[in-house]
């Protein structure tokens, strides 16, 4: 009754075995070569092409990466994209991150942060003397995923942090103008590697700072990340294994329908899996707002009853692992990465697996 495949996190999260092994078809004739060659430059193109293919890039909309995953991507961010202000959506342990990054920066004002009572997210609306509006598309710590809009305010850049959202959930690219992500999520690759889709308006504030002589170290300067990216390169070496699987899962995407195929298979597991836990006796979805729940990681609460730590150590031993709750959130709770690689079959195997692991337990 197992999973073919057991891993369920929700970040690093499955990797396909069929990326891997293509991989290691290329073990001579590209890992362990230059990155400022034909070989790897060819990677990096068909990467950002494939990007802007799966996110259905408006016009002018640009794919740049650089080192340091999101994290290194909020430091890049602080320096190269928020002018004096910005204002935050914070509903979990990433959001609430970036806020700390810019409440640090000695060179920003203090920002603007709305909050909302745990498993849920805040609205997003215009605050006056702001010119960044920056939340997660899918606050992987809570599962609450938040569909992106526009606000009405022309000054501003619209900064979400996509890492495990990009690429198992819809959305409309023309309301993002900076559209980032770390690839291990949802993108089923490695870490280390910042991607980011840029709009026009993004590109104008990211030179427009650098014209006025802002110190950056050039490790996070956007600018040169840019003109790096646009020769298919990056500043400083990359994982090469990373940029590959990358690029393999987005061709898998793309060949098999695009984005709706990708996030139709987070959304076939998500409606089992919340299915599922609705009609559980133990089992309950933490989000209660339906339209606020993630396909792509689900937080399920367990009854007092049954201890979740015991369930997700029985799995573990049982080949199924990562499904145990963000630690910080401090609930008794498993957390189901249902990224589009996961195949929602196994989905289904694993509510049956915490079904006979509870009743077995009792
Ligand atoms: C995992 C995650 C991050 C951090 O990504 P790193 O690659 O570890 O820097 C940031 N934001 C969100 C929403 C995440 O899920």
């Amino acid at each position: 009754m197992l999973p073919a495949d057991g891993r369920f996190g929700s970040g690093p999260s499955k990797v396909r075995p069929e990326s891997v092994r293509s991989l290691a078809d290329h073990a001579v004739d590209y890992m362990g070569t230059s990155h400022r060659q034909i070989a790897v430059q060819f990677m990096v193109a068909g990467l950002r092409n494939g990007l802007s293919e799966l996110f259905s890039a408006p016009d002018g909309y640009e794919i740049i990466l650089g080192n340091g995953g999101a994290t290194g991507f909020w430091d890049c961010a602080t320096f190269g994209l928020i002018e004096q202000r910005s204002h935050h959506l914070s509903f979990g342990e990433f959001g609430s991150k970036f806020v700390k990054a810019t409440r640090t920066a000695p060179h920003l004002d203090e920002p603007s942060v709305a909050e909302s009572d745990t498993g849920t997210h805040p609205a997003l609306a215009v605050v006056d003397g702001v010119d960044a509006y920056c939340y997660p598309h899918n606050e992987t710590s809570t599962g609450v995923m938040i569909d992106p809009v526009r606000v009405d305010d022309t000054d501003a850049v619209m900064l979400v942090d996509a890492t495990s959202g990009a690429g198992g959930l819809l959305f409309d690219p023309a309301a993002t103008d900076v559209y980032y992500f770390s690839p291990q999520k949802a993108l089923a690759s490695d870490g280390g590697l910042w991607i980011a889709m840029i709009s026009p308006i993004a590109v104008q504030r990211i030179e427009r700072i650098h014209a006025t002589g802002r110190w950056c170290p050039a490790s996070l300067d956007l600018k040169i990340a840019l003109d790096n990216s646009r020769k298919d390169q990056t500043y400083n070496t990359p994982a090469l294994s990373t940029i590959f699987i990358t690029a393999k899962t987005v061709e898998w995407f793309n060949e098999n329908g695009g984005l709706p195929w990708a996030a139709g298979r987070s959304a076939r597991s998500a409606a089992h899996l919340y299915g599922w836990a609705e009609q559980s006796e133990v089992a309950s979805p933490y989000v209660r707002i339906e339209s606020q729940r993630s396909p792509v990681v689900g937080t399920i609460d367990l009854d007092d009853s049954v201890d979740a730590d015991i369930v997700t150590k029985v799995l573990r031993a049982n080949g199924i692992v990562d499904t145990g709750g963000y630690r910080k959130l401090g609930r008794n709770q498993l957390r189901i990465g249902m990224f589009p690689a996961v195949d929602p079959d196994d989905v289904l195997a694993l509510t049956a697996c915490v079904d006979y692991v509870i009743e077995h337990l009792a």
